[in-house]
């Protein structure tokens, strides 16, 4: 049997997520080439999707099916307007978020008049933010259902032979971009388990939501609502023992238990398909190891509780395209990106864990606490626009 030629290519971004795919189009907005790898199939997206797409491709068939929704902040919003792939149709603005806890005293109240803004943020589906961003796609600038078989890494660059179709590929890259989404527990990353589970749907709420998100804290853990089309978002999250009983319920079952979490102001009815998600924190040591860089939710995966993860890993893609476009690739230019990113993902990933740790259980002088400080963040304008800034704006409101 004759062995594969090598195709060779500048960049190489395994993970056409959105991370991988806003970074293959940014750099293509500067001029650069890169070509992405993904080992999900493509499938077809429906027409409205697909208007006025200029690619041949569907989007992933993964994203297709998955049913989570991102509140994408400002910032998040501004960067994809830049590479043509801000879906606004798809997108619900989010003009006030009511935080608060369950059983205990203390709510604010964040509103977008006080930020001279349209909104404080976005809500939108994975799938529709997927196929805005797959639409803007060239042809053949991505390999899809292809399986990594080795990786070998010499003076020049990373060798990769791939399996797509039954056939074997050798492909020889400058630079190898990891994009592959959440890592599994491996010695690179350190996991701090958060022993929560997220339950996803979507319910109809009576009455609308008037593009109100709410944040409320239980001891189970935090339950966030994001108004999205004419329904919620739900993001449940309880520990693992009570996330299957709450899969495993059927719809009536299902409602009553998110309005005893929620409570009485308003009620839910219709939910949607329901789909689980274990949390841990997941940051990765090293960002950069010779010709390989590691970017998104493979470098840092955090709990969905303030809806970081995606506005990070946007980022994280950005300032590697800017690295790479203004200083091309080199391993100054990619110490220097990851030097850059580390004060972004520590404060995000800091600021989101200690959310979870301090709302999430039942002691009373905690509780107590956290009712004064959801009281002061209320009664204190400066504190309350301190976290407010950090949802709208990520980085950029860091000192
Ligand atoms: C319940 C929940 C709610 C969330 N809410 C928010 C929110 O409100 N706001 C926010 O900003 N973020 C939120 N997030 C986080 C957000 O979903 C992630 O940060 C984002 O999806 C990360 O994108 P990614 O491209 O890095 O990874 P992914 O979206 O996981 O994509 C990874 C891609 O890599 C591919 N891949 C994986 N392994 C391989 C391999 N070996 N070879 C080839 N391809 C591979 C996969 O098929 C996939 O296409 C939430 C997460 C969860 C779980």
């Amino acid at each position: 049997m004759t062995e594969a030629t090598v195709e060779h290519v500048d960049i190489l971004i395994v993970g056409a997520g959105p991370v991988g795919l806003t970074l293959h189009l940014a750099l293509a907005t500067g001029g650069q080439q890169s070509l992405l790898l993904d080992r999900q199939r493509d499938s077809v997206v429906p027409g409205d999707l697909r208007r006025g797409a200029a690619s041949p491709l569907g989007v992933l068939a993964a994203a297709q099916n998955d049913p989570r929704a991102l509140a994408l902040s400002q910032g998040t919003r501004q960067l994809l307007e830049q590479i043509g792939a801000w879906p606004k149709r798809a997108a619900t603005p989010i003009e006030t978020i009511h935080i608060s806890q369950k059983d205990g005293f203390g709510l604010t109240l964040i509103d977008r008049n006080d930020y001279a803004l349209p909104a404080l943020g976005y809500v939108i589906r994975y799938r529709d933010l997927a196929a805005a961003l797959t639409a803007r796609l060239a042809a053949d600038t991505i390999i899809a259902g292809a399986e990594i078989l080795t990786l070998t890494t010499d003076d020049d660059g990373v060798e990769v032979t791939l399996r797509q179709d039954g056939a074997v590929r050798r492909l020889k890259t400058r630079l190898l971009v990891h994009a592959e989404g959440t890592p599994d527990d491996e010695p690179a990353v350190q996991v701090s388990d958060y022993a929560q589970h997220a339950v996803i749907c979507e319910v109809t709420p009576n009455p609308g939501h008037a593009q109100r998100a709410w944040e409320r804290f239980t001891p189970d853990g935090p339950l966030a609502l994001l108004p999205l089309g004419g329904e919620f978002s739900v993001v449940f999250t309880l520990p693992p023992t009570k996330a299957d009983s709450v899969m495993a319920m059927d719809d009536a079952a299902f409602t009553a238990a998110l309005q005893r979490q929620f409570g009485r102001r308003m009620t839910f009815s219709k939910p949607g398909p329901r789909r689980r998600f274990p949390l841990a924190l997941r940051l990765r040591k090293t960002l950069v190891k010779g010709h390989e860089v590691w970017i998104g939710n493979t470098a840092q995966t955090l709990h969905p509780v303030s809806g970081q993860g995606f506005n990070l890993g946007i980022r994280d893609a950005w300032q590697l395209a800017e690295a790479l476009l203004s200083e091309g690739i080199s391993p100054a230019s990619l110490a220097r990106y990851a030097a850059s990113r580390q004060l972004d993902r520590r404060g995000s990933a800091f600021f989101t864990d200690r959310i979870v740790r301090t709302f999430s259980n039942d002691f009373a002088p905690l509780k107590l606490a956290r009712g004064l400080g959801l009281l002061a963040l209320d009664l204190c304008p400066p504190a309350r626009h301190f976290v407010a800034k950090r949802m709208i704006w990520g980085a950029r409101a860091w000192p």
